[in-house]
């Protein structure tokens, strides 16, 4: 009965006098942020009032509790795939990554009633429906504390970065380590959204901006949204903030000592992100970076008019993003070439009016040696350098199809949680394809967010047959998660599985020799073939510590040999061509 009482209480939370609507921030002191309990509380509350919002569980997260959604829809239809049949555009807004940075938290709670109580903003809905993940790292949110931000002005008090593992989620689209990035790729998939949203607060320099901006990296976006983008959807986000005095400034990210020094430099955001991953299936993504220096209350505000002015541009704008999004999947079906990485061309710069404060150096009184600081009293207005065109570094050509092998398990969820379409072989099959033999590559000496990470990867492609066995998969790239695939597939891609080690056991030898036994074997199979003793021989003239080394020799025959096994340092995955 306890146990009856008390799980009713937490289903419906403490009863709120029903006219009384204001969120824990706004009932508080403006330097305050919600709690997890009070936020799905909230959420609870308009659920149980409004037939346009459900709240729903959605997964699991590291914290065994669980992952939810908030979804805002007229017509109280609450199914993606119907409500993508009705032509309506999904905005999906997520909060709480970093539970530190709460804005959004408190932002979209504010939104989502404003969006059912208000006349002229269910307008709006006509042809949009809103999701939110009201916070995303629960694990994080519910470790509280003041002092972690270290830099940052408020809240009083708000979660850990960190999630129940220790995790940057905001580094786990990819390699899917938590609990909370396997249940948002199901959701994803599920919502397949046109624009998606990741709120958070900036550190970094000083300047007179309260928001600044992440959008998806223009040249890594497919054409027809990146003109999109550039032409429509950042001039008006850029000019609807401007007229609420919110003046935006692309993300502060620069070389120099200060922004103005050498310019801003573009953000790639790499699949391992929120924005890099949602890239992949052509959604546009933002992330909002308040400025950490700015009282709690207009950072809060600036999230909110922020989100507020993009739910209306996409309301009107639905028509040119549906054709740019219809028009993007079906060139991405289709595509050739993609690429692998990228880098940043230093020769290509705009212009851009920046706002910021002077910085001047003083002596640092704990070093006593010149240390940095802005000046609020010396804000200026400048056009600074801006650079933001990034060029290919790799490219591939796309298989027909990919066939990774059942063994590869991890693998394997991981590309059905991203929605892949799978088919297995009905029977043992023998396939002829091309393979990659891993030639070189670097590994970070210390763990990155769990993993030694694998970079400047180089591959030797062969033409091979691989036997594969009945249950094995085969995946076409005739799919709208092509260009997932390429990127987690081909192990030059920056964050492809083999980069984040989920196939390191290939790099290592299974077999070997014992060198007295071996030595009788080796000579026979010089004397057998004579062209492999020229070899060996031109080897050992142009290299004198290969001629000096007993060993060295002795394993370079066995290479050559028949008993030197053929899946060392192959990578697995045969792409069908
Ligand atoms: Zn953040």
């Amino acid at each position: 009965m306890l146990a009856l009482l008390l799980s009713s209480f937490l289903l419906t939370g403490p009863a709120l006098p029903p006219t009384d609507w204001r969120t824990p921030f706004e009932k508080g002191n403006g330097n305050t942020t919600t709690t997890h309990a009070e936020c799905i509380s909230y959420y609870q509350q308009l659920d149980a009032a409004y037939p346009e919002i459900q709240l729903r569980e959605v997964g699991s997260t590291d914290s065994g509790r669980p992952l939810h959604e908030v979804v805002v829809s007229l017509d109280g239809d609450f199914e993606p795939a119907s409500l993508r049949g009705k032509g309506k555009r999904v905005v999906f807004i997520q909060n709480g990554i970093h539970p530190g940075e709460p804005e959004g938290i408190d932002a979209s709670m504010m939104l989502a009633r404003d969006y059912v109580q208000k006349k002229e903003l269910r307008r709006q809905l006509a042809d949009v429906v809103l999701v939110f993940i009201p916070i995303y790292n629960v694990d994080g949110s519910l470790n509280r504390n003041s002092t972690t931000r270290t830099n940052q002005n408020g809240p009083e008090s708000y979660g850990f970065r960190g999630n129940a593992r220790n995790l940057d989620l905001n580094r786990d689209y990819i390699k899917q380590d938590s609990r909370n990035a396997r249940s948002f790729a199901q959701l994803f998939q599920r919502w397949q959204p046109d624009i998606y949203v990741d709120t958070h607060t900036s550190n970094g320099a000083d300047y007179q901006y309260t928001m600044t901006l992440i959008a998806t990296q223009k040249d890594k976006l497919h054409p027809a949204l990146s003109q999109y983008l550039q032409q429509k959807l950042l001039p008006s986000l850029y000019g609807g903030m401007d007229q609420k005095k919110w003046y935006l400034t692309p993300y502060v990210d620069f070389e120099g000592r200060t922004p103005d020094a050498r310019g801003l430099v573009g953000f790639l955001e790499t699949p391992r992100y929120s924005t890099g991953y949602t890239t992949l299936f052509n959604t546009i993504g933002f992330v909002t970076e308040t400025h950490m220096l700015k009282a709690y209350t207009p950072r809060v505000k600036a999230t909110y008019d922020f989100l507020d002015l993009l739910i209306k541009t996409v309301h009107q704008d639905a028509a040119a993003i549906a054709q740019a999004r219809a028009t993007a999947a079906e060139q991405t079906r289709a595509q050739q070439q993609f690429a692998l990485g990228w880098r940043l061309d230093t020769t290509q710069a705009e212009r851009f009016t920046f706002r910021g404060f002077e910085g001047k150096t003083k002596p640092s009184e704990v070093s006593g040696r010149p240390r940095l600081s802005y000046d609020r009293k010396a804000p200026y207005t400048k056009s600074i350098l801006y650079y933001n065109t990034f060029r290919p570094t790799v490219t591939v050509q796309r298989p027909r199809a990919y066939v990774v092998p059942q063994a590869w398990g991890e693998v394997v969820d991981r590309l059905g949680l991203s929605g892949v379409q799978l088919r297995q072989l009905p029977a043992d099959t023998t396939i002829s394809g091309e393979v990659y033999y891993i030639q070189d590559y670097k590994t970070s000496p210390r763990p990155y967010e769990g993993h030694y990470l694998h970079s400047q990867v180089q591959v030797r492609p062969v033409r091979q047959s691989l036997a594969f066995l009945r249950g094995d998969y085969v995946v076409t790239l005739s799919q709208p998660a092509a260009r997932y695939l390429i990127e987690t597939l081909e192990p030059q891609a920056t964050d492809s599985f083999f980069a984040w080690g989920f196939f390191d056991s290939i790099l290592q030898q299974k077999e070997h020799f014992s060198d007295y036994v071996f030595e009788d074997i080796a000579a026979n199979l010089l004397r057998q073939k004579p062209e492999l003793r020229a070899q060996l021989e031109a080897k050992k003239k142009a290299e004198p510590a290969f001629a000096a080394s007993a060993q060295a020799q002795l394993d370079w025959v066995y290479r050559q040999s028949e008993h030197y096994e053929p899946s060392h340092l192959r990578y697995p995955v045969l792409r069908v061509l």
